[in-house]
């Protein structure tokens, strides 16, 4: 008995107990996303640099404006970007824009919209509100002290890492090199895309949606040749993947004549970390590690192979990729309709979450079991059923596995 979560636990023990580091290489900030740092980044400067205005509105001292209807004199005006050298005394002000440099003398910024000018006088201003000192202003060197870690290694850069490094001034710096995932498919009924299968015969569509997951996630897919369902073409193939960081291979895990999988790993001295997993769809599932490698031997019903990659592959590219292993990004919704299962398993089921008036609801859809891909697209994410409760009622709080990039 291995439950799924237990599983990907395995996956990630046995990744990081491999201790590798991946190359580093350096990259240019318009090519980040996605990738892992593999730096630290220290701020430059103080941030703000300058005391920076909330508000458009007056730079006032607090202590002129205790009561309300202070009557202060504008003595010029700071607008962002602007040099302002003037120090604001006594019963002065300053007419001050969103992102300029709050002035000397200046403790306090009132918003326009507080206060008022009397008479078509541009030389005085009447607050019209109390002004509290630190007031609508955010302090030089509050978010971050010059030589603060903004950024730490194996931080995984989107985009608000993007504009960190950019207000950093970091135009290129370290990031790991992605995992580099090899990706097999396996079976003699399997042609090429652009090919015209015959009648028993199909495109190899878990290729193509592999490589689409390795993408997603972070990797960078390495295409080998289907391998027919024989033991020395397969091994061959395997040997091949081995050269990569992780290798990922596509259906002979199940228990047919010809699904050859996991006794060309055990020829090849791999050592199983599982064979079987208590989910479906995927139970199958097979876990090794070969010649140093992480080797995933995914069940090739293309929603098996979809689903197991998602729970199992997705913290191996973390960890080889060099970034902490994301959790797996469970959601709760209400369920539309009541649900039951069978098989003491935990089930994903293709599903729709969405938020009518607000409240997420997830919805299964009708489908004929795992190689039923046209449901999977329909969907935008997976209903999980728990192994330990196998009856959902309608209106239960129930978890929810987003398809990743969609949802
Ligand atoms: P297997 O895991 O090899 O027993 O395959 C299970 C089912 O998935 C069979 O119907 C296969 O034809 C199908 N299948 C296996 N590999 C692929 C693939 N690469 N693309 C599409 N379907 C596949
Ligand atoms: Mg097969």
């Amino acid at each position: 008995m291995l439950s799924f979560q237990d599983a990907r636990t395995k996956v990630i023990e046995a990744c990081r107990s491999l201790r590798r580091v991946p190359p580093v290489e350096t990259i240019e900030l318009k090519n980040a996303v996605g990738r892992v740092l593999a730096q630290e980044i220290p701020a430059d400067r103080e941030y703000p640099p300058f005391d920076r205005a909330a508000r458009d509105g007056f730079a006032v001292r607090s202590a002129d404006c205790q009561k309300a209807g202070a009557t202060l004199r504008v003595i010029g005006e700071v607008a962002a970007g602007a040099d302002f050298r003037r120090r604001v005394g006594a019963g002065e002000c300053v007419q001050i824009m969103t992102g300029a440099a709050v002035p000397e003398g200046a403790d306090a910024v009132v918003m326009v919209e507080q206060t008022r000018t009397e008479g078509g006088d541009r030389q005085t201003v009447v607050i019209e509100r109390v002004a509290d000192a630190g007031m609508n202003f955010t302090p030089r060197g509050s978010e971050a002290r010059k030589g603060d870690v903004l950024l730490s290694p194996s931080v995984r850069i989107g985009e608000a890492e993007i504009a960190v490094l950019a207000q950093a001034g970091c135009t290129h710096f370290d990031v790991y090199r992605k995992a580099r995932v090899a990706i097999l498919s396996t079976g003699s009924e399997l042609v090429e895309i652009g090919a015209r299968p015959r009648e028993f015969q199909i495109r190899n569509s878990n290729g193509a949606s592999l490589a689409a997951q390795v993408e997603l996630v972070g990797g960078e897919g390495v295409s080998l040749a289907n391998a027919p369902d024989s033991e020395n073409e397969l091994r061959r193939s395997i040997v091949k993947g081995l050269r990569e960081d992780i290798l990922i291979i596509s259906g002979g895990v199940s228990a047919g004549k010809y699904d050859l999988v996991e006794p060309v790993l055990r020829d090849l001295e791999a050592e199983i970390l599982f064979d079987v997993v208590d989910i479906r769809p995927g139970r199958p599932a097979v876990f090794a590690i070969c010649q140093g490698k992480p080797v995933f031997g995914l069940p090739g019903n293309p929603a098996s192979t979809m689903v197991t990659f998602e729970l199992f592959v997705t913290p191996a590219v973390d960890v080889l990729g060099g970034a902490e292993p994301r959790a797996l990004p469970l959601l709760k919704a209400k369920l539309a309709s009541a649900v039951e299962q069978r098989a003491a398993l935990a089930h994903f089921l293709p599903a729709r979450l969405e938020w009518p008036e607000g409240e997420p609801t997830v919805t299964t859809l009708p489908w004929q079991g795992s190689g039923d891909i046209a449901t999977v697209a329909r969907g935008n994410c997976f209903l999980v059923v728990p192994q330990t409760k196998l009856k959902l009622a309608a209106g239960e709080w129930v978890d929810v596995l987003p398809r990743q990039g969609i949802l």
